[in-house]
């Protein structure tokens, strides 16, 4: 089959849109394939590091990214609301399989994201958006005041931690393993010195309790078995983060952790013809600017390949 478009986008995000207005600009036939056309910090408040706005909703920026898009797709770049099942490779290009139908395309951009790592506890999923949340910068201000418990071990678990400190009451952090090997130390130090802050460690969760909303976490000691229940105003979880990227098994490499691994000079995957940008790469940082800077790197690297290959 002739390859229909010069190129796939899968992901409505700020990487899929960025790469969207570049794509539609250099006149490349284009498919965006998103499951919904908004970023990971749609459900953000407040917004105030997106480059050019002072302050943004997670809400105006999706929409704003879209109605760019929009706004230079003519008849040479079209959004299918589709989740994207299958890439595979052909002779010439690759098809590519959503829910609702399959595309052939010379080229594909991967732009999927990532989502939250759940807690596995009884009563995790009963309290979820009722007490326990995954989004401290989202909710953290409605908790002041309160005893609270962080769930994590890393870095992002530690900022959460420190970003909590500055209005609740007190802060737990609660982690499965007896040391912070993930955090940077100079981290884990300058939060566990605050006189609000304390940690427990090499625990397992077990529950979580409450009625209408979360007010208890219940943990067992790992070695000696003794089981506590912490009364808490609120949790926030802050375990990892899981790229979308199952649907690439097989097809590029991925790391252990399902990142698409990737040529940060040109945002080539390891596959010829597949590129990735943003949150589900191997990069260090994951931020919106960052996600969109990546997508036009990959944008000008696969309008050079189309046109010189
Ligand atoms: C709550 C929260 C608040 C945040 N706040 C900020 C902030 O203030 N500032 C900042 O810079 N960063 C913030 N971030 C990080 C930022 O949101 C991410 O770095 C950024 O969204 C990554 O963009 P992306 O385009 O790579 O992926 P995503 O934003 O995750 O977008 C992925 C896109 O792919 C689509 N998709 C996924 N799988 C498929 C599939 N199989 N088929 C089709 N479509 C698919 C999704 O529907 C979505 O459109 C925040 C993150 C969260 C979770």
């Amino acid at each position: 089959m002739e390859p229909i478009y010069d190129l796939i986008i899968i992901g409505g995000g700020p990487a899929g849109a960025a790469a969207g207005v570049y794509a539609a600009r250099k006149r490349l036939k284009t498919l965006i394939c998103a499951e919904t056309f908004a970023g990971q910090s749609a459900v953000s408040p407040d917004i105030q590091n997106w480059v050019g706005a002072i302050t943004i909703s997670g809400e105006e920026l999706a929409s704003s990214l879209r109605k760019h898009v929009e706004a230079y797709a003519d008849d040479i770049l079209s959004i299918h609301d589709e989740i994207v099942q299958k890439v595979e490779p052909q002779e010439e290009g690759f098809i590519v399989t959503t829910n609702k139908a399959s595309y052939s395309t010379r080229t594909v951009l991967v732009a999927t994201g990532s989502h939250r790592r759940k807690l596995v506890a009884t009563g995790a999923d009963k309290f979820e958006h009722k007490g326990l949340t995954y989004c401290a910068s989202c909710d953290g201000p409605m908790f002041a005041g309160q005893d609270l418990a962080v769930v994590g071990g890393g870095n992002a678990a530690f900022e959460t931690a420190a970003q909590l400190l500055a209005y609740a009451k007190s802060v737990t952090l609660i982690h499965r393993s007896p040391d912070f090997d993930r955090a940077d130390p100079i981290t884990v130090e300058k939060v566990l010195t605050h006189t609000n802050m304390r940690s427990v460690r090499n625990v397992e969760i077990t529950e979580v309790k409450g009625d209408v909303f979360a007010n208890a976490i219940v943990y067992r000691e790992k070695v000696t078995n003794e089981v506590t229940e912490l009364p808490v105003g609120g949790i926030f979880i802050e375990i990892g983060q899981i790229p979308n990227t199952a649907f690439l098994e097989g097809v590029t490499e991925l790391t252990e952790r399902g990142q698409v691994v990737i040529d940060p000079w040109t945002q080539q995957t390891r596959t010829k013809g597949v590129w990735a940008a943003g949150d589900c790469t191997n990069i260090l940082y994951h931020q919106n600017n960052i996600a969109a800077g990546d997508a036009v790197r990959a944008l000008e690297d696969i309008y050079k390949t189309l046109h010189t290959q």
